[in-house]
């Protein structure tokens, strides 16, 4: 008898999502449990509790660098703790069968080509948009071996610092962390916008019409407001939008991917962000390479990492047909 199914996790600071994932890609059963605490032992339990007879194999995507060959995470800022463990050869002990480890970007681009926007596509690049940016490149149906580093390529010579400590990354302009800094540093350059005064467009239909903290700025909210026709938070998403064209116009012409899949928190912006960044990459990337580029959606959401984790006990075989 094969293995149709295979544990999918995906390794978060803040939290542990672990799916059972079908052999056709579809999530079976799934929980979450919180990051902090004894980490092997939330693991194995959350693990336990849906691990069956048919699952065949564990996959694990990694918030930072893994050596998917030795099968070691070799630095995780977020989760540092898993430096320090032997994650691997623990599980594989505990359930007796293959474990995988690989990069949470990665992660999220196999399961898009598992089960997701790239099942057809030979060649994608994929970017996660979120509080940072991160992507994979999925070359001829193979997860390229690359850093893959695409929030890190330079859009702005001598630009606005990065976390990273160089300047002028594409994630210090799009991200949305970026997007938000960007905006406070307009609303306290004085800019009149219904994000500082008015209060959230929930607010205003209700009664209460108090402040944002600033902390409480999100590109939702600067979302919901651009679409209420507040020049600030359209600018602020159109600017961030114009610089991810031209990151995208760069993977188009180094890649000549058949698409860029977009993922991510600030996709729920597509109408302003995402299509400011079409038109952008558009002007920018050889015509013909755009031409033969989608831009889309990654279809799995949330879900994309836990797939792509899972999906590697399938693709590499140690699933039993
Ligand atoms: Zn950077």
């Amino acid at each position: 008898m094969g293995k149709d199914y295979s544990i999918g996790i995906d390794l978060g600071g803040t939290n542990l999502r672990v799916a059972l994932v079908s052999r056709d890609g579809l999530v079976v059963d799934r929980t979450k449990v919180s990051s902090s605490g004894d980490l092997m032992a939330s693991l194995t339990s959350a693990i336990q509790s849906l691990f069956n007879s048919g699952a065949g194999g564990i996959g694990l995507a990694v918030p930072g660098l893994v050596d998917a060959k030795r099968q070691r995470i070799l630095r995780a800022p977020n989760l540092s703790i898993l430096e320090t463990i032997d994650v691997s050869s623990k599980l594989t002990a505990r359930f007796g069968v293959p474990v995988f480890l690989e990069n949470d970007a990665n992660s999220a681009a196999l399961g898009e080509m598992y089960s997701g926007a790239g099942k057809e596509l030979d060649t994608f690049v994929l970017l996660t948009l979120g509080t940072g940016i991160g992507g994979a490149v999925i070359y001829k149906r193979k997860l390229l071996d690359v850093a893959g580093e695409l929030g890190h390529i330079v859009v702005e010579a001598n630009g606005r610092q990065c976390g990273c400590g160089a300047r002028g990354c594409l994630e210090a302009y799009c991200s949305s962390r970026a997007i938000v800094e960007i905006t406070r540093e307009a609303m306290d350059s004085g800019r009149p916008t219904s994000l500082g005064l008015l209060g959230s467009p929930v607010e205003l239909a209700g009664a209460t019409g108090g402040c944002h903290s600033l902390q409480a700025i999100t590109p939702k909210i600067i979302h919901e407001h651009s679409l209420r026709g507040d020049t600030l938070a359209t600018e602020v998403l159109k600017q961030a939008g114009w610089y991810l064209g031209i990151g995208i116009a760069n993977y188009i012409n180094v890649f000549s991917p058949e698409a860029v899949v977009l993922t991510g928190g600030l996709t729920g912006a597509w109408d302003v962000y995402v299509k400011e960044a079409i038109r952008s990459a558009s002007e920018r990337a050889f015509k013909t390479l755009f031409q033969k580029a989608g831009i889309i959606r990654g279809i799995h959401g949330d879900n994309a990492g836990v797939i792509g984790a899972a999906s590697m006990a399938f693709l590499q075989g140690s699933v039993e047909s």
